[in-house]
């Protein structure tokens, strides 16, 4: 056991297994070179789909489906053990590296039947980063490498064909001048459109030869006065700078911003793919595209995408020509179309997965360039789950692994009316890129998203198109609305991995980020102005539009039948699946009646937390609390408290029916006092008032009796002061009180035939003698009640372990207490030291310079924390072998968070109502050892 804990407490995330270089070879065997480049080609590749974490999620794709007898241009992948190396040795490559990636490279001259460098029949290459975790613009691509002044013209030799000669040139000078040099984009952009002026070209396509040979010219001038060098010709100096300028983009901003919000390890590094070009932009019998093999909004099972006829690389994401959907290729080329449909279809049969491809033809050609599991919206991933399980592609279990639980939450999250909005005219339609209502006050920029926000205004964040630089502010918007981009631009794409509602290429817009001002059907929205999109329509309003439930909330909230919503069936399918599949049990946390049903719809079988205390803020209620609170003599407190008894019996009665039996964990009260008393401040403002005004005086000295009393309970350090068992011990009649209103409620529910077995908690219990203090005056009136009722029934009482004294000493209080929770919020708060109601000052900070990778009051801090509660289930199992183990914490619907629970052997997770349907196939997946959104 103890070996068990050990290795659970080690790491959070899987790591990337770690260069063999670093292990020394024993001296006496032969030391085996490590191998840091993997070649594809000629049918067979070195590497496959199960080497994500080498050659990451690209290099694996590309050598699985070489592997698979597709039409994959030959290449080679150098690891992201390399690029570890690289940083380890300060921006250095290793010989090793230089020599393997030569050694390849001859061997890729060899299969193309070209060579690099060569005048008469030169090998050009794309050089293409990709890390495991596919990281949308971490790095461009670069493409045509290999080209200078005289391999170009082999190029024009060897196709007879100019001007895609020095299209590819100019392409790769301004790929290369960006990414490697680091010259802005829009200096080689600037001379483009000059070039395209005077020509009076509308299109890229329309320039010639001569124009592009002007634009080639003109590049080599940016590039001189932007380094002071002239543009590198010699080919192995272009890929040495490329590669390298790949390893280094790992740490660009947008790289790190990235990782930051989706949770990517630093130190995994990204591989690096040098691939035969293959030229989409060779002419009208070529093109280049990208698609999907479902529906990524919706998860309708069709064939969905892009292309553009002679274009090149990122041409159909980038928004310069519009894209024609992928339909139309059969009319164009129906050979190449019926090839592609055949391989992706392969693909999605192979992976079991749908399937995002990028693909390129040359001459009627069809190549692939990429295969990946497809992201989707949380509204497809269940659609496309449930399909493929209709289809017998994937059996249940296997199927709930393509569904991230957090994406859930997307299905329960706004909609508009339909009545509403349709009553509301269309300003303008876009493509309906991500599903989801978003209504908002219009902003022009990513930060002024965050800082709109941050003043607690909903936004729509409405930009021509998205740059990766734009992911924060996509983040914190109800949703993005952008004029240019297809359905697979950064928008669309992004949008949906975050389920963000999105329309995209809505061309009607015309949108001034400058001067912060977009038209739309004759209006002018400026900045703050009110907008509205659906993002399974398309649909763009002017107007300010309230959101409603989403169909699964209304069948929940009984309010829609079932049967009349397809999304719920598949959805309950899925999630019964889960049931099938998890060994914990889900509860929720839910103080109310009303929420406990609500839990229960969604599946929640228990109640892992019911605050007693929130039924003390109720109108009628704070009045008699205060009087208990304000009670200067035992006789009036306990004459207080038992006007709380029959509302509170009442709670107990109305919680306990709608678990209809299930567990329900009810905690005594927790909060210090002066929380239930107004501020301190306000009182001293109201008294001075009355002073000074001459105000009544009656008032006037009951504020000042009520103030005296609140200065005597305040306290500077509240969360460390009196509150929790504390609370219980100093006034044993509210303890007294709610352990009878509980039993009460029980006995008679138990008469009435539903058989309810309470679990009473004591919070805030470091000391085994402080839990037996309360659990005395429990057992006592339990006694007591059910001598009364004259019926016996079952009952637990239990602590939250929450101090990290009680975690330490878990064993001793085990002998007294049935049952443990974790209250990891504030056993966060006191493991760390952290205040949970101040730490967002600094906790940003402290991921921004990745000394927390997490919120650690969001996903549990498996290192530290998660000691502590490993060691308290440890401890607490040796004392009470049957000791009954539950989280009760917010970390109890945090999907990694549940993974760690399900290694420490908890009997269930409890988490807020709408967390439930997200525990459920997170515990599911944790039960399978399979984390789902790596
Ligand atoms: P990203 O990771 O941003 O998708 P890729 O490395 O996939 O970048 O490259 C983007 C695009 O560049 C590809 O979709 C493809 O159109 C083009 N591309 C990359 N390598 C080649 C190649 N060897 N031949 C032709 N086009 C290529
Ligand atoms: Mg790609
Ligand atoms: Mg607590």
């Amino acid at each position: 056991m103890a070996k068990k804990t050990v290795q659970l407490v080690k790491g959070k995330r899987p790591v990337a297994k770690a260069p063999a270089a670093k292990v020394k070879a024993a001296p006496a065997r032969q030391a085996k070179a490590t191998r840091y480049v993997y070649f594809f080609g000629n049918g067979k590749a070195d590497g496959d789909r199960t080497m994500k974490d080498l050659l990451g999620g690209k290099g694996s794709g590309l050598a699985e489906m070489t592997n698979a007898g597709l039409p994959v241009p030959p290449g080679f992948t150098i690891t992201t053990a390399a690029c570890n190396l690289y940083y380890e040795l300060g921006r250095k490559v290793p010989g090793e590296v230089e020599q393997q990636m030569e050694a390849n490279l001859r061997k890729l001259e060899k299969t193309a039947g070209q060579q690099f460098g060569s005048v008469q029949n030169p090998l050009l290459v794309s050089v293409r980063s990709g890390a495991k975790f596919s990281m949308p613009g971490m790095m461009d691509t670069i493409l045509n490498l290999g080209l200078n002044d005289e391999t170009v013209e082999g190029l024009k030799a060897r196709t007879g064909n100019g001007r895609f000669a020095y299209d590819s040139y100019r392409r790769f000078m301004q790929m290369f001048g960006n990414v490697v040099l680091e010259i802005p984009k829009e200096e080689f952009e600037k001379e483009f459109d000059a070039v395209k002026h005077e020509g009076g070209a509308k299109l890229d396509t329309d320039l010639d030869e001569q124009a592009l040979r002007d634009v080639v010219k003109r590049y080599k001038a940016v590039v001189r006065a932007k380094t002071g060098k002239a543009f590198p010709s010699d080919p192995m100096e272009q890929l040495r700078g490329a590669r390298n300028a790949v390893f280094r983009s790992w740490n660009n901003p947008r790289a790190k911003s990235y990782r930051a919000i989706y949770e990517i390890p630093d130190h995994i590094g990204t591989a690096v793919n040098v691939q035969l070009m293959v030229f989409g932009n060779s002419g009208d019998r070529s093109a280049t595209g990208v698609g999907f093999t479902r529906n990524p909004a919706n998860g309708a099972k069709e064939f969905y995408g892009e292309f553009l006829i002679n274009a090149q690389g990122e041409d159909v994401v980038a928004g310069i020509r519009t894209p024609m959907p992928i339909t139309e290729l059969e009319k164009v080329m129906p050979t190449a179309y019926r090839e592609l449909r055949a391989h992706t279809t392969k693909l999605e049969k192979h992976y079991k997965d749908v399937q995002d491809f990028e693909f390129t033809i040359e001459n009627e050609k069809l190549f692939m360039l990429q295969t990946r599991n497809g992201k989707r919206t949380g509204y497809a991933a269940v659609v496309i789950a449930t399909d493929l399980v209709a289809e017998k592609l994937l059996k249940p279990a296997e199927a709930l692994l393509l569904v991230e639980p957090s994406s859930l939450s997307q299905l329960l999250s706004p909609v508009f009316d339909p009545k509403e909005w349709k009553s509301i005219p269309v300003a303008t339609k876009g493509l309906p890129a991500s599903p989801g209502a978003a209504s908002g006050q219009v902003v022009f920029t990513a930060d002024e998203a965050v800082a709109w926000t941050d003043q607690g205004k909903k936004v729509v964040l409405v930009r021509k198109e998205t740059v990766p630089d734009d992911i924060h502010g996509m983040f914190v918007s109800q949703g993005v609305l952008t004029a240019t981009g297809g359905m697979t631009s950064h928008a669309a794409v992004v949008g949906r991995q975050m389920g963000k509602p999105a329309v995209v290429g809505a061309s009607e817009l015309r949108v001034n980020e400058e001067e912060k001002v977009v038209h739309v059907g004759g209006k002018a929205l400026h900045e703050g102005d009110y907008i509205a999109f659906d993002g399974l329509s398309g649909e763009v309003k002017v107007e300010k539009v309230a959101t409603k439930p989403s169909e699964i909330l209304q069948v929940i909230n009984g309010t829609m039948p079932e049967k009349d919503s397809e999304i719920y069936q598949r959805f309950k399918k899925l999630l019964e699946w889960a049931d099938k599949a998890r060994t914990m049990g889900i509860r929720a946390n839910a103080d109310l009646p009303d929420q406990a049903e609500i839990a229960y719809a969604f599946g929640a079988r228990g109640i892992g937390l019911c605050r007693t205390e929130h039924m003390f803020f109720a109108d009628d209620r704070l009045p008699i609390v205060r009087r208990m609170i304000l009670a200067d003599n035992e006789a009036d407190r306990k004459a207080a408290v038992n006007e709380l008894l029959p509302m509170q019996r009442a709670d107990f009665y109305g919680v306990f029916k709608a678990m209809h039996g299930c567990p329900v964990t009810v905690r005594t009260i927790d909060p210090p006092l002066h929380e239930f008393l107004p501020k301190r401040e306000d009182l001293m403002v109201e008294v001075a008032t009355l002073q000074a005004t001459n105000g009544n005086k009656k008032e006037l000295e009951e504020k000042k009796d009520l103030l005296a009393r609140v200065e005597q309970l305040h306290e500077f350090n509240p969360m460390l002061g009196h509150r929790g068992c504390r609370l219980g011990i100093t006034y044993p009649e509210i303890t007294e009180m709610q352990t009878r209103a509980i039993m009460e409620a029980a006995c008679q529910l138990n008469k009435e035939g539903l058989k309810v077995v309470p679990e009473i908690m004591i919070p805030l219990v470091g000391l085994v003698k402080e839990f037996r203090d309360q659990k005395t005056i429990v057992e006592r009136v339990c006694q007591e009640v059910m001598k009364e009722q004259g019926i016996k029934i079952k009952y637990l009482v239990g602590t939250m372990i929450e101090v990290p004294r009680g975690a330490v000493t878990a064993d001793e209080i085990a002998t007294e207490a049935q049952f443990f929770s974790f209250g990891t919020n504030d056993l966060t708060q006191m493991t760390f030291g952290f205040s949970r109601d101040d730490a967002g000052k600094f906790l940003k900070i402290y991921q921004e310079k990745r000394i927390l990778d997490a919120d650690p009051f969001a996903s549990i801090d498996t290192v530290g924390v998660g000691k502590l509660v490993g060691m308290a289930c440890e401890l607490g199992r040796t004392a009470r072998p049957d000791i009954k183990l539950g989280v009760c914490g917010e970390h109890g619907g945090d999907p990694a968070s549940i993974h760690f629970f399900q290694k420490v052997g908890l009997n269930y997770v409890s988490c807020s109502p709408f967390r439930v349907p997200v525990a459920r196939l997170a515990a599911a997946q944790a039960a399978m050892a399979v984390k789902v959104g790596d």
